[in-house]
Formats: structure tokens, sequence, C-alpha cells
């Protein structure tokens, strides 16, 4: 049999996050459910709530096979009932006790050794030292490009300066600010199918002189398409991984343009076959077309983030759907965690498990060999993500 529990981990897409304190259990599955349908998000998004709807949404969301398999594991972590309740007043505890020792606590309990972090969510940021304070491991951060977006948007500049301080910004996040790579969530803007001939500047130039009119429909996909097509042109020059979300996500997403195949036209285009992309989510429900680009695109790799945890019982169908085409060497962990420490265990917890049953039927159906199959949890887990992030140890 395989063994996965041993083995160490790094989170490969997650988000920062500051010690919450204290929290109501109805506040701690609000922050531990899955983002898109939640309270705080649906608050924070200006959609209409009344009591009567808060407090039927705080009763749904405890009923997803997900939350349920964390109360029970955060109870095996406690020793205590597998009730809400008495879970969240052991974690209160334990938060209050002593914050960073409980977060220590829980990342070995994981074997977790590495945190790479999109900086781009929440907003207002999180600062990286902030951050990082609190972790008791590396934390690699990442660069979100569409915050910088929408501060250039409001600056009265024409092209020329636009594309300038883009660039720059970029440029001193890597070189200076000590980001690893570029993230985009463009499948939230203007999804996915992105012409890669929106590289030339004519588009940048045509597209932001009509968004700044007002006139042109599309505008503003032409200037978000060309932007992007920059982000991977100098991801290709700094030689860092670029991460573009892939797949179903929060409620704002664009659930018809966000299947990762609609990259195949620009991920195949020569300029760009250099880049090295993570598909983030790998493309969550859609995997198996994730685990086809990975297969034929060299450099695309996919991550099984947000599906794991949050889709619960289909962790074992997200990795032996990736694992139907995907090279073993080129599918990575994520949590896709946020708010609180406990989402980074429990969807290791949860990889774990399951890549350790797809990986134990493959070998009963003679597919892979147990010492093959042992190499792909290494290199699942935490090996690729170390070499495409450069991690030491
Ligand atoms: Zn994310």
């Amino acid at each position: 049999m395989i063994d996965t529990a041993s083995l160490p981990v790094v989170d490969v897409h997650c988000h920062p996050f500051l010690n919450v304190g204290e929290v109501t259990p109805e506040q701690f599955v609000d922050l531990a459910a899955f983002p898109g349908g939640g309270v705080s998000y649906m608050a924070q998004a200006g959609l209409p709530l009344d009591e009567a709807l808060v407090r039927e949404i705080q009763h749904i969301r405890r009923n997803t096979v997900y939350m349920r398999f964390l109360i029970r594991q955060m109870a095996r972590f406690f020793e205590c009932a597998p009730v809400l309740e008495e879970v969240v007043a052991a974690r209160n505890r334990a938060v209050t006790n002593d914050y960073k020792g409980y977060v220590r606590h829980l990342f070995a309990a994981g074997n977790l050794i590495a945190l790479v972090a999109d900086f781009g969510y929440p907003q207002p940021p999180v600062s990286v030292a902030a951050f990082q304070e609190d972790m008791p491991v590396p934390v690699v951060p990442i660069y979100r490009i569409e915050p910088l977006i929408v501060e250039l948007l409001k600056a009265d500049i024409g092209w020329e300066e636009f594309r300038r301080r883009y660039d720059e910004t970029i440029a001193a996040a890597l070189e200076q600010e000590g980001y690893r790579g570029l993230k985009s969530i463009i499948a939230y803007r203007t999804g996915l199918d992105i012409s890669p001939l929106s590289r030339t500047s004519d588009q940048g130039w045509q597209a932001l002189d009509a968004v700044r009119r007002g006139t042109g429909g599309g505008a503003m996909k032409k200037l978000r398409d060309h932007l992007l097509c920059r982000a991977l042109e100098l991801c290709i020059e700094y030689n860092v991984p670029m991460q573009i979300h892939t797949g179903v996500g929060d409620y704002e997403v664009d659930v018809n343009n966000c299947r990762p195949t609609l990259l195949m036209d620009l991920l195949r285009f020569p300029t760009f076959r250099a880049c090295t992309v993570i598909l983030v989510h790998a493309g969550y429900p859609y995997c198996a077309e994730a685990g086809y680009m990975a297969n034929v695109l060299p450099r695309v790799y996919c991550d099984v983030s947000e599906g794991i945890p949050f889709a619960g019982s289909g962790a074992r169908r997200i990795y032996a759907e990736t694992l139907e085409m995907a090279p073993f060497s080129k599918v990575v962990y994520g949590s896709d965690g946020l708010a609180l420490p406990e989402l980074n265990y429990i969807a290791a917890l949860l990889a774990k498990q399951a890549l350790a049953v797809t990986l134990n039927d493959l070998v009963a159906h003679n597919m892979l060999s147990l010492e093959e199959a042992q190499e792909a949890a290494r290199l699942i887990l935490a090996d690729t993500a170390r070499r495409l992030y450069r991690l030491e140890g």
C-alpha cells in the first residue's frame, strides 16, 4: 500500500490571512466553507441579505460533505467530539493561547513545508511580511495582475505610460519585492478564450483608447487579453511560472468561459509555449481537459486546488481524472486555502487520503508498480512544486 501520510507537502496555491481571533460556530463555517456562497462574501459583493436568508445560508453550509469531513478531522486533531460547537471551542482556546504555536501544530500534523500564496486576494492585500510572521514555513509570494490593471485604469494616462507602468511594476515585483511568479484571474473578468494575436502593442493601444472613450464593445476584453499576453512574455523573460485560474470559482466567475481548453489557442502559440503555466484548480470540474493540456503542452501543469478540499468526496475523482492524461510529474498539489489555517491543514489531509486511494487503485490494476506510485505521490505532493518555485530542501 502507498503511504502518503508521512510525505511532505508544498501548497502551490493558497491565499494569505491574518489571525481572525475567536469566532462563533456560524463565523467559522462561513470562513471555512467554499467562499463563493458565504454570508461575508455576499455582503462584500453588496448582495441583498436579510436575517432569514443569513440564517438559511449558515444552516445549509454545514451540510456539505466537505464541511462534515472538516469537522470530523478537526475533532480528531483536538481529540474532542465531532460536533461543530466543540471543535470551534477547542480552536478558539488554541488560537487565544498561542496562535503561532497552533498553526505550527497544524502544519506539522499535515507535514506542510511551504506555501505559495497569491497576495491578490483578499483585497485590500495582506502584507507578505505579516503573513510570513505567522507561518511556520516559507511563504513564496506570487503577484496577481488584475489589481494592477484596476489601479492603472484609474490613472489618467495614455497607452505608452500605461504599458510602461505595467511592465515596470511587474518587473519590480519580481526583481526587488520577492515575488516568484505571476497569477491571473482573467476567467473572472472576460474569460479564457484569448487570441494569441492579442499580444501586439497595437491591440493594447486601440483597446485602451476604446475603453477611455467608452466606445467599441469588447474593448475591455481586448485590453485584458493583451495584458495577459504581456504577463506571459514577462514570465518567460524572468523564467517564473504563470498561474491562471481555470474552472469554476467564486460567485463572479464567468462560468461559460472558464473551461481550461479555451486556453489552447493561446498556450500552443509558438511564443507562449516557452512559458511555464499552472492551470490553477485543474479547471475543476473539467479536470480531464486540464490533464490533456498538461499532456500535449510541455510546460503546462495542473494544480488540483479548490476542488480539493471544497469538492470533498470529489477529491479521488479529481486525481483520477487529472492523471488520466497528465504526466504525474505535471500535477501539483494546492489548497486554495484562505482565511483560516485549518483549511491548509484539512486540504493537505484530504489530498493525501485521496491520492493514496487513486494510486493504490492504479497499483491494484497493474497500471503502476508500487515504486512508481510512490514516486508519483512524492512528485505530486511536493517535489514538482519545489522544482517550479526553486525551493531548497
Ligand atoms: Zn485562489
